[in-house]
């Protein structure tokens, strides 16, 4: 920690100035070409073309510290990204308020969900509780409830027990943001690799060492498919609520038991965020079949995170030492390549998350629309958006 701080107040101010200048950089005039045929031969260099996005983007997955505004709006200006929810938004009285402040400095422009504190399941009072919360941040204009995979993993109740997913005394709060007209985020479980053994045969093996509390291979934890199990019937219990299924809906190994998910409940969604590594190692043209099929329940998300100083900066993961400005370049560029080109075993945004290639999409202008903004617009009432 101190080491940290040592850096941070060493670190000239310039430096800040410096960054926004090189993220501001516009895409050139020769670059708007996109949507090239699905038998363009790959560049062998990633292009600066993909600097910026094809078409505006709505980030559906972000945490942000309300009090790192200027340095995100920046961001967001450098990446036309025109909405982000900021999914770090508390509850009230934990950080609600001042993430509600960020929404309103920024006109609109950061949208945040709220979370519950999930101390009490079990206590008689604790579900009525929680409704209040809910309808709290409802009043206040809150249009989300983002939850964490602490639930599933855990969350325990009054007799210290897990509380699952899918535990029938969550259902009042799950059918109640339905009614209020939430939009409920939920991230359960995490990549499968996390659940198995660490070591070097691991494929996270370089994120498990930088954090080796992000292993669930303890058998005191649930499987990686029995969480999915009961994430997915805690959306189909609710029909009336509409869910977004956090990082490609938290089983981007799995395309096709996603895909049965979404076929099955027309209130589900799925958003994108730090699973580019996965969704881009399966097959190209099956992905994008998926892409195509699922076009209208498909929402742009990075799990991107900032503080105030630079070095608090998230790129969907985190490795030993902070991001610096070309791990932040690449991660963009990478991004929004996966999504518009068809390039073929490039580099993807978070080389921490495993070392292997991606394949590009090649996403045709009407999918990239609503993929990066419009289905997010529909789905969080921002009526503003527009995406030319
Ligand atoms: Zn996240």
């Amino acid at each position: 920690m101190s080491t940290v701080t040592v850096v941070i107040v060493n670190r000239p101010f310039n430096l800040l100035l410096r960054f926004g200048i090189a993220l501001t950089a516009c895409r050139g005039p020769g670059s708007g070409a996109r949507g090239r045929s699905p038998d363009a031969q790959a560049p062998t260099a990633v292009s600066p073309q993909y600097d910026r996005p094809a078409f505006p983007v709505i980030d559906v997955h972000t945490h942000f510290d309300p009090e790192a505004t200027p340095r995100i709006v920046a961001t967001l200006d450098a990446r036309n990204v025109r909405y982000a929810v900021n999914l770090s938004g508390g509850w009230p009285g934990h950080g609600l308020e001042e993430a509600l402040a960020q929404a309103r400095v920024t006109h609109g422009r950061i949208v945040p969900f709220c979370m519950l504190d999930w101390r009490g399941v079990g206590r008689p009072d604790f579900v009525e509780n929680a409704l209040a919360t809910l309808d709290r941040c409802a009043r206040l204009g809150v249009r989300g409830w983002k939850i964490a995979k602490n639930l599933g993993l855990g969350v325990t109740d009054t007799a210290g027990a897990r509380v699952a997913v899918d535990d029938p005394r969550l259902d009042p709060l799950f059918a109640r943001a339905g009614s209020l007209g939430m939009v409920v985020l939920i991230h359960s479980g995490d990549p499968r690799a996390f659940f198995e053994p660490p070591g070097p045969s691991n494929e996270r093996n370089d994120e498990l060492r930088a954090h080796p509390g992000w292993s669930f291979a303890d058998p005191v934890y649930p499987r990686w498919s029995e969480l999915l199990g009961e994430f997915e019937r805690r959306v189909a219990r609710h029909p009336g609520t509409r869910f977004i299924g956090a990082h490609f809906g938290n089983a981007a190994e799995d395309p096709d038991r996603v895909s049965r998910l979404l076929a099955q409940c027309p209130n589900y969604y799925i958003d994108t965020a730090a699973r580019i590594p996965e969704m881009g190692r399966h097959p190209a043209a099956q992905m994008r079949r998926f892409f195509e099929r699922w076009e209208d329940r498909i929402v742009f998300g990075t799990d991107l995170g900032m503080g105030v100083e630079p070095e608090a900066t998230m790129l969907g993961s985190t490795g030993e030492t902070p991001p610096g400005p070309e791990d932040i370049t690449r991660f963009w560029r990478a991004t929004f390549r996966y999504f518009e080109s068809n390039d073929r075993q490039f580099e993807h945004p978070t080389p921490i998350q495993g070392r292997w290639r991606i394949d590009g999409l090649g996403l045709s202008p009407r999918v990239l629309r609503k993929v990066y903004g419009e289905n997010a617009a529909r789905l969080l009432n921002l009526t503003e958006f527009s995406s030319p």
